[in-house]
């Protein structure tokens, strides 16, 4: 595996595999990899000859509240765990050089971006697009895996690289989940024990609705505000939204009608802790 920090020399080392032919992959994170980053990385390695994994603490992506400064950044760790999940190249530039003060350029995904993570967190999506955006243009993949525990980002993402016409194949992979249910995620080691406990209630309150779904229920309203109530008996567990959207839009559903396809999404905040999680089904 190689590291590389320089975004000219990572684009020129691309540039050079595309003229040779090489169909390659990336698989973009902020590092302190875990098991879900590694299922993507599996993904990618499954159908590409090259695999690129970016780590990169996105700057733009966090609002001035957030925890940029505090974000885990064990880069050693990381970068070995990636050369034994099979990267090819690491590309970890510093900030510096993804954004010098030249770069103004910014990308407004629109409608979709200004929902749920968007509303909570103003400004993120704006930042994420940026990045991906730049990060395909220095990576130059055929494709690029993302997971969809970041659903609404998975979408912006797609939104993004259609309406841009930026010819790179964008690849949803499923959730990772620890063994009570709670989706794998870089900021879940922020949760007290007695936190990480209740924080179980975001997959408990996927299964209550994915049982209402089953049993045949299409008022998703009812179901959410079900789920919701779930939620707030746990003492530490706040809900900033949970709801069902449109799976591509993002759009609120209040009623599932057959054919259609839809998303429980929520963020829970635990403590200090802000956790996201969603669930897919399709009505039949
Ligand atoms: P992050 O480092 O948190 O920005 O995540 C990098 C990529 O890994 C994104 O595409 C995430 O959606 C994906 N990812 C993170 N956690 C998980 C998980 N538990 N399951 C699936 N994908 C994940």
């Amino acid at each position: 595996m190689q590291i590389i920090t320089d975004p000219a020399e990572m684009q020129a080392t691309a540039e050079k595999m595309r003229l040779q032919h090489q169909f390659t992959g990336v698989v973009m994170t902020m590092g302190a990899l875990h098991e879900g980053h590694l299922n993507l990385v599996r993904m990618a390695r499954e159908k590409a000859g090259t695999v690129i994994m970016t780590i990169f603490v996105n700057p733009k992506q966090f609002g001035p509240n957030e925890d940029f400064h505090r974000y885990p950044r064990p880069f050693e760790q990381d970068a070995a765990l990636a050369r034994s999940a099979g990267i090819d190249y690491l590309f970890a530039p510093q900030a510096e050089l993804v954004y010098p003060e030249a770069c103004t350029t910014t990308i407004d995904p629109g409608p979709i971006a200004t929902r749920f993570e968007g509303a909570c967190r103003p400004g993120h999506f704006s930042g994420v697009a940026t990045v991906v955006v730049k990060l395909l243009g220095i990576t130059r993949p055929h494709f690029a895996v993302f997971g969809e525990k970041d659903a609404q980002q998975l979408a912006v993402i797609r939104r993004v690289v259609a309406d841009l016409n930026i010819g790179v194949s964008i690849l949803g992979a499923p959730i990772t989940r620890e063994r009570d249910g709670l989706a794998t995620s870089s900021r879940n080691i922020y949760l007290s024990s007695d936190e990480r406990q209740q924080a179980s209630v975001l997959y408990r309150a996927i299964l209550h609705a994915e049982e209402a779904v089953t049993s045949g229920r299409r008022d998703l309203e009812t179901i959410a505000a079900e789920t919701e109530t779930l939620i707030r008996a746990e003492p530490d567990a706040v809900p900033d939204y949970l709801c069902f959207v449109n799976d591509s839009t993002f759009e609120t559903s209040s009623l599932a009608t057959p054919g259609n396809a839809y998303r429980l999404v929520m963020a829970v905040q635990i403590g200090t802790t802000r956790l996201i999680d969603n669930w897919r089904f399709e009505c039949r």
